[in-house]
């Protein structure tokens, strides 16, 4: 099932991609494993998948200890700073850091480590999508300001749509947090690369990549009957 369950994914991400006239290979898919165990998520590994999305760093911490790092991790989930420590041993990258405090926080322990962290800024382009996030408004200001920190790396932008029933409904905030991104780049901030636009999910994966989504988050549609 979750064999035929991925190839469906990629093939609908293969034809989504010729939509928009961009090439698949530059499109990550992270698959999202919130609600399955260790031995679905072999699984998919088993069937190519290298990069896994967790929510929660406990659920994560137990799934790591078993998988190890042949895949990459990423954070999609809200971080509380009580939380870093475990979050810089287990991921890759983190999507979610919506202040300047949870920042400073990432920036200090990676650097306790000896490490640096790229990290996405997770963007609230919608009121109902997510509670967590920064305002569209305020995104370039929080960029600036985590970009002087050192230790750590602003990679790119995330956001939730929210729910819909036509994924067609979800294409104005995709296109919000593009046009984020590319206002960014045009400011050349020094420590800051805006190479991952991190959006879409089982309802709207592929109206995110018509919209310049590189990395999807998808779930159900690989774990559900
Ligand atoms: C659960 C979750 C996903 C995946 O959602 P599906 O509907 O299962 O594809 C993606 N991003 C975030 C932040 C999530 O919490």
């Amino acid at each position: 099932m979750i064999s035929q369950n991925i190839k469906i994914v990629r093939s609908r991400i293969e034809k989504a991609a010729s939509r928009a006239g961009r090439r698949t290979g530059d499109i990550t898919l992270v698959s999202v494993t919130k609600s399955v165990k260790t031995p679905q998520i072999e699984e998919a590994i088993a069937e190519g998948i290298t990069d896994i999305g967790e929510n929660y760093i406990q659920d994560a911490f137990l799934k790591f200890k078993e998988i190890g790092n042949k895949v990459r991790w990423h954070l999609i989930g809200h971080l509380q700073t009580n939380k870093i420590k475990d979050a810089l041993r287990i991921f890759d990258l983190i999507h979610s850091v919506d202040s300047f405090r949870l920042a400073e926080e990432i920036s200090k322990r990676a650097g306790f480590v000896g490490g640096s962290k790229d990290i996405l800024i997770e963007v609230r382009t919608s009121e109902e999508a997510s509670k967590y996030g920064v305002l569209p408004d305020e995104t370039l200001g929080l960029v600036e300001k985590i970009s002087a920190l050192p230790n750590i790396k602003v990679t790119g932008l995330m956001t939730m749509a929210p729910l819909v029933d036509n994924p067609e409904m979800a294409r104005p905030y995709f296109k919000k947090l593009r046009q984020l991104s590319e206002a960014i780049t045009e400011r050349k901030i020094e420590n800051v690369d805006m190479r991952y636009l991190s959006m879409g999910m089982t309802q709207d994966f592929e109206v995110a990549i018509e919209e310049g989504a590189n990395i999807v988050r998808i779930g159900r549609a690989i774990f559900e009957e």
